[in-house]
């Protein structure tokens, strides 16, 4: 499909160089994006901003995904009104931002993001000037479209497309490039890196979830600057991991990142995740499924994830308190505690994580609890269903013994009375016994003292 493109795309016009100032023009013939795959928003507001007399145009991801014949996740505006003038032209609209300013404007559900071309990138949340690396903090100097193209990241993402015309004005080689399936930084690309380390980010994430080559030139600077990413304000940084991880393209996010050594030291998270030989299968397995559930519509848990690519962690260091003694549920305890400090002081995952995360670990050595009341109380968890996914993808990556695995399958669907006949003397870790008898026997109903094993039914 790309080849006939290619053959489409580079009809005699499209062969010319592209001034940076003068865009190549691909009419409807060449670039085949059909109007309709525009939103309905992004339309109407082109629309209403070009009939008010300004230019205007979906730019960005969402041209390049038309033209790869993707499904853009959403659609951006660019425009040469000022932020007044398009909250003057939308009754549902409004300015937001300080420092720089764009509009939000909403058609019913939908909520387009309109941007003046400016001349510098920037993000909201930053400080003026640039820091003592080069990483530019602020502009809100309003450009041409011209420099609106140049101070985007990506050759591929400085593309411009008019569903008036049906045009698409090409300032930076994109279309050539996107055919030629390579990523290519606009302009220098370690000063690029310098002004936003969050780039070598993207680089990974959009070369995999785009299947492009990233250019040797592109991809060169990384190595030596990726220390830069510690200069990174850390809810930026975690955003942007997450947006890998729940890309729907993780497994090949983090085989880039591991090409471009990103993942060291950096991104523990993922370092100590996947490089771990006992619990690193595990990890690839959740990213596995993770991909995959959202290949199919399904929703997906960032807390399960993140649990997953931890768990490694927790595990070593609960097991290394067992052997010194600590009884299992309290070392399990400091375990998670541990290793939610020591990644915070890498790279911080929002507390709002936390209660799922330690949720799914510490019902993790109740899986293999399968005497008396126990197993009925874990399938009453409200948890359970999460827990038992997590449970069975460690038993698939060797983690966790498959036949318990199974047992939890056959236990969930059994009736009553078949699952009664299931129940084993309990075959968790064993622990020094209580006394016998007393409230923990009474809890458990008919099962026999050995079944009992305390400290571990929390
Ligand atoms: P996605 O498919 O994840 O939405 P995207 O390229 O659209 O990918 P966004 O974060 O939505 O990514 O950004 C929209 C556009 O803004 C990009 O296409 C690019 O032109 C520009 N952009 C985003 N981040 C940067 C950056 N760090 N530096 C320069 N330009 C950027
Ligand atoms: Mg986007």
């Amino acid at each position: 499909m790309i080849k006939s493109f290619i053959s489409r795309v580079f009809g005699r016009g499209a062969r010319q160089a592209a001034h940076p100032s003068k865009p190549v023009v691909y009419g409807p013939d060449k670039h085949h994006i059909r109007k309709e795959l525009i939103s309905r928003g992004a339309r109407k507001t082109c629309e209403e901003l070009q009939r008010a007399g300004h230019t205007a145009f979906v730019v960005g991801g969402a041209v390049r995904d038309l033209i790869l014949g993707m499904r853009p996740k959403d659609f951006d505006v660019a425009t040469s009104a000022h932020p007044d003038e398009v909250r003057s032209l939308f009754r549902r609209s409004r300015i937001i931002g300080r420092r720089f300013q764009i509009v939000h404007v909403m058609w019913g559900a939908e909520t387009v993001e309109v941007s003046t071309y400016r001349a510098h990138f920037t993000k909201e949340a930053e400080e003026d000037k640039q820091d003592a690396h080069g990483r530019v903090l602020s502009d809100n100097v309003f450009g041409t479209q011209a420099e609106d193209a140049v101070r985007r990241d990506f050759t591929v993402n400085a593309l411009f497309y008019d569903p008036v015309k049906e045009e698409v004005w090409d300032f930076q080689h994109g279309v050539k490039d996107l055919v030629a399936r390579k990523l290519v930084m606009i302009g220098d690309a370690a000063t690029r890196y310098r002004e936003d380390p969050v780039r070598m980010l993207r680089a990974a994430r959009l070369s995999a979830k785009l299947g492009l080559a990233i250019d040797p030139r592109t991809a060169e600077p990384i190595r030596e600057l990726k220390h830069l990413l510690e200069n990174v304000p850390q809810a930026r940084l975690f955003e942007e991991i997450l947006k890998m991880l729940l890309s729907g393209n993780a497994v090949a996010c983090v085989k880039r990142l591991r090409e471009l050594e990103l993942h060291h030291g950096l991104l523990p998270l993922l370092d100590d995740a996947l490089e771990d030989p006992a619990t690193g299968p595990f990890a690839m397995a959740a990213l596995e499924a993770t991909d995959s559930r959202l290949r199919d519509d399904k929703p997906v848990s960032p807390a399960f994830l993140l649990a997953a690519l931890l768990w490694g962690r927790v595990e070593r260091r609960w097991h290394e308190l067992e052997e010194k003694g600590q009884p299992s549920t309290p070392s399990l305890h400091s375990a998670m505690h541990d290793a939610l400090d020591a990644q915070r002081e890498s790279l911080a995952i929002p507390r709002r994580f936390d209660a799922t995360m330690k949720e799914l670990w510490l019902l993790q050595p109740r899986f293999l609890q399968r005497g008396g009341a126990r197993p009925f109380r874990l399938l009453e968890h409200p948890r359970f269903r999460a827990a038992y996914d997590f449970f069975e993808l460690r038993a698939q990556a060797g983690n966790a013994p498959t036949d318990v695995a199974k047992w939890w399958e056959r236990f969930q669907e059994a009736s009553g009375e078949e699952r009664e006949k299931m129940l084993h003397a309990d075959d968790g870790p064993k622990k020094k016994r209580r006394r016998r008898g007393g409230k923990r026997r009474a809890e458990a109903g008919a099962a026999s003292p050995e079944e009992v094993a305390p400290g571990q039914d929390e």
